[in-house]
């Protein structure tokens, strides 16, 4: 367990330090905000699809460091999937967070994301850990803005 907690430590720094797609992504055809008033994190979140795939994905913003790490991993995660494989990789993101998916036991494509599991032990903080896949998903369906409240 302390074993865990050490990677997803390093994890959440270096994404921290170093966030992954983090910019404005000037191509995109889909872009939503986000924003969870309990902790303060908010984000736009840029899309670029062709033929139902994500071909860029990007997002800027500001907030905590479980929501940069999140929002930073979700875009590596999500680049060159397809929209319908975006929805099933937030579906399991969410239930796994939410204690819904055992993501040992059951079969998932969560990958370095499970790192993220801890959180569910801290309801608050699922909100941080959730806010970019919601965006993301309001931006895949021509939704704007999205509130964790
Ligand atoms: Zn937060």
């Amino acid at each position: 367990m302390s074993e865990l907690s050490e990677l997803y430590q390093a994890v959440i720094l270096d994404h921290n330090k170093k966030p992954r797609n983090f910019h404005v992504l000037e191509n995109a055809n889909h872009t939503a905000e986000g924003f969870n008033p309990l902790c303060g994190d908010q984000l736009t979140l840029y899309l670029q699809l062709e033929d139902d795939a994500v071909k860029d994905i990007s997002f800027v913003g500001t907030g905590c460091a479980i929501w940069k790490a999140s929002a930073s991993m979700m875009t590596q995660a999500l680049k060159g999937k397809t929209k319908q494989e975006a929805e099933a990789l937030f579906d399991e993101f969410h239930r796994m967070v939410t204690g819904q998916l055992d993501e040992e036991e059951e079969p998932n494509h969560l990958g370095r994301l499970t790192i993220f599991a801890g959180v569910r032990e801290f309801p608050v903080r699922v909100k941080c850990a959730t806010l970019s896949w919601h965006t993301m998903h309001a931006a895949l369906n021509e939704q704007e803005k999205v509130s964790t409240e």
